[in-house]
């Protein structure tokens, strides 16, 4: 009998191709949703490979009904949705998919910045809706970008490939970690100084328990009234109830947000209400190119570890 592999969403097939030889690869039928959880729990009591989503919660009822589970591949480079140490007491190996991501993250976050700092989305929904009457002199304003100071919470691989983004734009540079590093021209700084001074505070942390909530009402009281904040982390960073009413108080100008605590974020959300919040659906590393290398990634690590081979980008 062949090892079993079970993928938690459907995967265009050349992702899985090479899989298909050596190994029972099993995987969701439907392209538009993820596995349901029922579906997950049945799945896994035979698997010894679990590809999964950063959306699938993967959390100690998973491991306890999964006595063959060897490896699970997370197609992402965040992990916060996996229990690591459940997965640790188990004896499973847990991989992501780190650096591929990471310019094509860069760029997505520098668009959301760019659409939220120049209101880019509401410019279109008001030529679509005829609300376009004339040109006017301080008509769809939005604030300077190149200039500016960016300051990034969370300067790993992300955020230096969106630091370089900042300093072509003329920006000054400021960043924020548990860690100093020597970065060129980029300068370190407290977290209370940097949301203080920062124009642009853009988060790129993991979601940790650190992180949790690191951005609430007391962190968006530091913020400048022209300042933005622009999340492409994970939703869990940021206290969306707070977020919200510094927006509808106008405390801070704007807002970007590729993540939501929730996700989809339904769509009676406050937040979804606010002119001044540019939203997108979870997009930092949608390109065709970057995930079918992030997949790449995943195969690779799950043959390794049936194989016995030695086994890259482990976090656990
Ligand atoms: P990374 O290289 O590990 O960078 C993360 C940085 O966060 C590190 O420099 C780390 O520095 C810092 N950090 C961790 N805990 C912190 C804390 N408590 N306070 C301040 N800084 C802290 O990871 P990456 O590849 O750049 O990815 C970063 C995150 O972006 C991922 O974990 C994921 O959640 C998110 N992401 C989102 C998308 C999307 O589609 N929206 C796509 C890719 C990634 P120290 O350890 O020195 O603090």
């Amino acid at each position: 009998m062949k090892p079993i592999i079970y993928i938690t969403q459907k995967l265009p097939e050349q992702a899985v191709a090479k899989l298909r030889d050596s190994y029972e690869v099993r995987m969701w039928h439907d392209d538009q949703t993820a596995a349901p959880r029922e579906e997950l729990l049945e799945q896994v009591k035979e698997a010894h490979a679990l590809w999964t989503m950063l959306s699938d919660t993967i959390d100690r009822p998973v491991f306890e009904a999964a006595p063959n589970l060897k490896i699970i591949s997370n197609l992402a480079v965040g992990y916060n949705n996996i229990d690591l140490d459940a997965a640790h007491e188990y004896g499973v190996m847990v991989t992501n998919t780190p650096e591929v991501l990471t310019e094509t993250t860069a760029d997505l976050t520098f668009a959301l910045l760019l659409a939220t700092a120049r209101r880019i989305v509401e410019a279109d929904q008001t030529v679509r809706s005829g609300e376009w009457k004339s040109w006017t002199p301080m008509g769809m304003t939005g604030q300077n970008v190149g200039g500016a100071t960016l300051g990034i919470i969370g300067m790993g691989r992300i955020g230096e490939a969106v630091a370089r983004r900042g300093q072509g734009f003329g920006m000054n540079v400021l960043y924020h970690n548990r860690t100093r590093k020597s970065l060129e021209d980029v300068k370190y700084a407290a977290l209370d100084e940097l949301l203080q001074t920062a124009d642009f505070v853009v988060l790129l942390t993991p979601l940790t328990k650190e992180t949790k909530g690191m951005i609430g009402e007391r962190e968006l009281s530091l913020m400048k009234e022209t300042a933005c904040l622009i999340n492409v982390a994970r939703g869990g960073v940021v206290e969306e109830a707070a977020l919200y009413e510094a927006l509808k108080a106008k405390k801070i100008w704007g807002a970007g947000l590729d993540v939501f605590e929730q996700e989809p974020v339904p769509t009676d959300h406050p937040l979804l209400t606010l002119p001044n919040v540019t939203v997108l659906p979870h997009i930092g590393s949608a390109t065709v190119q970057t995930r079918l290398a992030m997949m790449e990634m995943n195969a690779e690590a799950i043959a390794a570890c049936l194989e016995g081979r030695s086994v890259q980008n482990r976090v656990c």
